[in-house]
């Protein structure tokens, strides 16, 4: 019997989604999930590419980066995992693209402004961006300070509202209660960096949604009030 097979599954199964779904190439990207009552998650290994992934081969690491189980080395960007883990504490899933309109505002050092009611079902406001980092945080433990550059952006947001980030100069995080939700958030960032993408392109004196738009568009899907889909 497998350890940890519903955890490796899970994550397998995210991971192939985001490929199936076009968002990475040969190995880039990366999902994890995680097992909050056992406090480890699994993620991709690192280097692998998707055409060859198996469920069997996601490894298992705690919260302070130690390999639990797996013969394969972990995700270069494990680090950056599990900082997030330990600071949004509800969180089940993150997902790790280069996708490209996404990263293209993450190499432009730009938050995607809220321009429509697709955004706004997502999220009430801008995707944030990360700092550049400094050198030292470069030259030292860079994944590690890619998490803490993230975790700065959410010290006045709630990582329930917004659960996507560009980190300024790489590329989009998003987040989500599993890792298949967190990957519908990395589809969905894809979407609407495209979408302002353009629209500035048509329109670059536009100005952000109404708020009455963006409050009616993120309460019909979220919080206590939504009324949207089915009961
Ligand atoms: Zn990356």
């Amino acid at each position: 019997m497998i350890k940890y097979k519903k955890l490796k599954e899970e994550a397998y199964q995210a991971n192939m989604e985001l490929f199936k779904q076009g968002l990475v190439v040969y190995t880039f990207g990366n999902v994890s999930a995680i097992d909050r009552a056992k406090g480890v998650f699994a993620i991709k290994p690192s280097g692998i590419s998707y055409e060859k992934l198996k469920a069997n081969d996601m490894v298992i690491v705690d919260l302070e980066n130690n390999v639990v189980e797996g013969k394969l080395k972990p995700s270069s960007d494990t680090k950056t995992h599990s900082v997030l883990y330990r600071n949004f504490s509800d969180i089940g899933g993150i997902a790790h693209t280069h996708s490209v309109y996404a990263t293209a505002w993450a190499q432009a050092v730009k938050p995607i402004p809220i321009l429509g009611t697709t955004h706004a079902d997502l999220l009430p406001q801008e995707v944030p961006c990360t700092k550049v980092m400094s050198d030292e945080q470069i030259q030292g433990d860079y994944e590690e300070a890619t998490g803490n550059q993230i975790i700065e952006v959410f010290k006045n947001i709630s990582c329930e509202n917004v659960k996507m980030v560009l980190v300024a100069c790489h590329g989009p995080f998003t987040w989500g209660d599993t890792a298949e939700e967190a990957v519908y958030n990395s589809v969905m960032l894809e979407e609407l960096a495209k979408m302002a993408f353009l629209t500035l392109q048509i329109n670059p004196e536009i100005t952000p949604l109404k708020k009455a738009l963006t409050q009616k568009h993120y309460n019909r899907k979220h919080g206590k009030d939504s009324y949207y889909g089915q009961k």
